[in-house]
């Protein structure tokens, strides 16, 4: 179970001050008492257990004096053990005076957190209500933590007494391999690591060793990286001239960046394919001319190697340093590029959601690609949202922020239009190609029109792809669902196949002949009978992305096509194969899952369909509109990047919801306007508050309902004002991996007054040990 902070009620709002780091006396354990202060200059350091939310000091050995500083971690001796823990401040004295055990030593050569690391990690802690030593955690990876410093090696031959001819001609006899490296080597100038040697002659090692017995060879240990692009060739790009738009906004970028104020967070906000990225460049390129360093975040699945080259290849003279930190690394090219980083070797770190705690030093800028996505909160604890730790970390460190979205979320677009962040607009793609022309198709009537009754592809689409097949174009659909069937269901009782840990229907899978549980990855063998009724007539309904492919074939039987989602993608560069082929024109048609809605950029798509935009339309959630809303202009600006204008069909059987048409029209104002009305009238929920979404699950039904009951009876008492508590009620999903779950939703018009509130009633109670219960400040899903 989490545990919540330790008291400490001033949490700070961002432009407060930071409150005193550490207040750390009602952490200690108990049955200590507070001894009077020494102040006899000895040197002491307050440091927090990485295991519990513990403060503790101790004392500073002489031999260890210069390597401790605020940011180390070190090990300490605990009652019977060692622990490892994170310096926090360094002190002249300790109210435990003379019965101070010593540190026992460092891990690492240097601090592993920065001060203002430091900073941000206890606002993380403070906001959103989670112990500081669980972010700490969090901030750095798992394996720097727990194998720090751990590179691989390689030995580094230099010939230092090259044999004379004669000489070598004799070795060539006697020890034909020691001639072969002094061959190599002189034909490389003397010089060679071992592994470049063993890659000629892979028996090198033995002969090696008797060469730098005889002092032929001189030989010394090198760190080599695990370099995750080391075989890539990036062309060097240069900066492009900017449109007037761009240069506009452009130049208000650099007066934030040059001024001495500190400046407000900027939001660029452009329409897909109108340049943002290439400012990004720019910017960054100005930031380094300052001997800056800039941190780019992107979400997680539009960090394809298309996004990592345009970075590489522009600042390809100096490409070793740039680091990019994402989860398809190795734990070894992890740490690798983390310690690139933090042995200060990059300048620019790009990376997903965690990549807002690269140890970077000296930062001029962060810049949050596609605010919006909710990918950037974190979903388990501590329930961070890099987006808005950007925000915050920009503050501590000084630094300029840029936020870019063509659909921002409604809070950055509200705090833009109040003059909290700079608004900086692009209107326009470059090059005055025009936004595509978008259709939205009545699947209601497709349906009557098909005899079947399951309308996959509509006759509109049907004819689009078949245009565009005829004239050598291509062709990308989408729809967020894997899978062969989205449910089985009886004919008999009605009921669907659901998978017993959880409140869902089975997905048939068809290639593998399976049903499986999106939820918990469960499979089952499709039943003969339902499970209810024991009756025969079981129906497979719905269609996911393996359907929707088969039906392309059958529809286009000689359009090349591919399908991206996670079943197929299993393969590591599967994605980036598919996805080249694609661009040269090798398939035609390329239908998947989100991870095509985003970034790509292919000239030749002048056709985008999107099978069913009711998907997201129909969640559980007030953020369920802006989710559609915000795909459909995603997906939609895929279309038409080339010189062709391109066509967008939309099919969905709500033709008229409001997210649909203002996407259709490309009105982000409109749909944004319209949107607050409806939230305020409805919640009135965020942006016009702040939400926190409490939740219980339990095995046990009853138990994760009644703990979250009492919850709320506790948090109603001394309720402060403005603050709307929701009834608990079973979550959307009602019940996952074997547990049942229910949630209860604050709403606030002020955040502050509500963590204190929530902070204070959490840690005065305990729950059973058989329920977890969670809080997710600002939550960006009700699921
Ligand atoms: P966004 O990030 O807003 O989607 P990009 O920066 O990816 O837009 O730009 C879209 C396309 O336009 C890219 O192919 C990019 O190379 C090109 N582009 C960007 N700026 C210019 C410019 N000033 N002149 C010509 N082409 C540009
Ligand atoms: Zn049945
Ligand atoms: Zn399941």
């Amino acid at each position: 179970m989490a545990v919540p902070p330790a008291k400490n009620t001033s949490l700070p709002s961002m432009s407060a001050d930071q409150p005193s780091l550490f207040q750390s006396a009602d952490l200690l354990p108990e049955g200590k008492s507070v001894a009077e202060p020494q102040g006899n200059g000895m040197r002491v350091a307050r440091v927090m257990l990485e295991e519990t939310a513990l403060e503790l000091d101790y004392l500073i050995p002489e031999e260890l004096s210069a390597k401790i500083q605020p940011g180390t971690r070190v090990h300490v001796p605990l009652q019977n053990r060692r622990g490892t823990a994170v310096v926090l401040q360094l002190l002249d004295e300790s109210p435990y005076g003379n019965r101070l055990k010593p540190i026992s030593s460092t891990v690492g050569s240097r601090p592993m957190f920065t001060p203002s690391l430091l900073k941000l990690a206890q606002w993380t802690a403070q906001y959103y209500l989670s112990p500081v030593h669980q972010v700490l955690r969090a901030m750095l990876p798992e394996a720097v933590r727990s194998k720090p410093e751990t590179f691989l090696s390689d030995s580094h031959l230099t010939l230092v007494q090259p044999p004379t001819a004669d000489a070598l001609q004799k070795l060539h006899k006697n020890a034909p391999i020691q001639a072969r490296i002094i061959d190599i080597l002189q034909s490389r100038g003397g010089e060679a690591t071992l592994s470049q040697l063993r890659q000629q002659l892979p028996s090198a090692t033995q002969a090696v060793h008797a060469l730098v017995k005889k002092n032929i060879l001189s030989r010394s240990e090198v760190r080599v990286e695990r370099d995750p692009f080391q075989d890539e060739e990036f062309l060097p790009s240069a900066p492009l001239v900017m449109t007037e738009e761009q240069q506009a906004a452009f130049e208000k970028i650099l007066q934030c960046l040059d001024s001495t104020e500190p400046s407000k967070p900027m939001l660029l906000h452009g329409v897909t394919g109108s340049g943002k990225t290439e400012i990004y460049l720019q910017t960054i390129a100005h930031v380094l001319t300052q001997g800056k360093t800039a941190l780019v975040l992107v979400p997680e699945i539009s960090l394809t190697p298309q996004t990592i080259e345009r970075f590489k290849s522009r600042f390809s003279e100096r490409k070793e340093r740039i680091a990019v930190l994402h989860s398809h690394l190795s734990q070894g090219e992890r740490h690798d590029e983390w310690f690139k980083i933090h042995e200060n070797r990059t300048d620019i770190v790009i990376g997903a959601r965690s990549a807002i705690f690269a140890p970077l030093q000296n930062l001029g800028l962060i810049v949050v690609d596609e605010e919006h996505e909710p990918s950037y909160k974190q979903d388990e604890n501590p329930r961070y949202n890099a987006r808005d730790l950007a925000i915050v970390r920009a503050m501590l460190e000084k630094c300029s922020c840029l936020l870019g979205s063509a659909t921002p979320s409604l809070e950055t677009w509200q705090n833009a239009r109040s003059g909290k962040y700079t608004h900086l607009h692009l209107t326009r793609r470059t090059d005055h190609k025009n936004m595509p022309l978008v259709r939205v198709v009545d699947m209601r009537l497709e349906k009557r029109r098909q005899k079947d009754g399951v309308a996959i592809l509509s006759e509109k689409l049907r004819v689009a792809i078949q245009k565009r097949l005829d004239q050598g174009e291509q062709t990308i659909l989408f729809l967020n669902r894997r899978g062969f069937n989205t449910a089985v269901s009886c004919m008999e009782c009605g009921s669907s196949v659901k998978c017993p840990e959880c409140d869902i229907p089975f997905t048939y899978h068809k290639a593998e002949n399976r049903l499986i549980c999106h939820v918990c990855g469960m499979r089952s063998m499709p039943p003969k009978r339902c499970p209810e009724c024991k009756s025969a007539s079981l129906i497979y309904g719905g269609f996911g992305t393996e359907r929707a492919e088969a039906t392309l074939k059958i529809t286009f039987p000689t359009a090349r096509i591919a399908r991206v989602d996670t079943d197929v993608m299993q393969r590591k560069n599967q994605l980036r194969d598919t996805l080249r082929d694609f661009r040269s024109q090798k398939t035609d048609i390329l239908i998947g899952t989100q991870m095509i809605a985003k970034g790509l950029d292919f000239p030749n798509v002048t056709l985008v369909g999107v099978l069913n935009a009711d998907l997201s339309l129909n969640l559980p959630d007030y953020r369920a509109a802006e989710r559609t809303f915000q795909l459909l202009t995603q997906v939609a600006g895929r279309a038409g990047r080339g010189d062709i204008m391109g066509e967008v069909l939309i099919q969905t059987f709500a033709p008229h919801s409001p997210a649909i048409q203002y996407a259709r029209r490309a009105d982000y104002d409109g749909y944004a306007e319209q949107e607050l009305e409806h939230r305020q009238h409805f919640g009135p929920y965020p942006p016009h508050t702040h939400a926190v979404l409490i939740g219980s699950r339990s095995k046990q039904a009853s138990l994760a309902e009644f703990t979250l009951q009492n919850l709320a009876t506790k948090l109603k008492k001394s309720l402060p004002e403005g603050i709307i508590l929701h009834d608990p009620c079973p979550s959307p999903l009602a019940k996952a991996h074997g547990q049942y779950r229910f949630q209860m939703l604050l709403l606030a018009d002020k955040i502050r007054p509500l963590l204190a509130h929530l902070k204070n009633v959490l840690s005065s109670m305990t729950f059973p040990e058989e329920v977890i219960v969670t809080w997710d400040i600002d939550p960006v899903s009700l699921m």
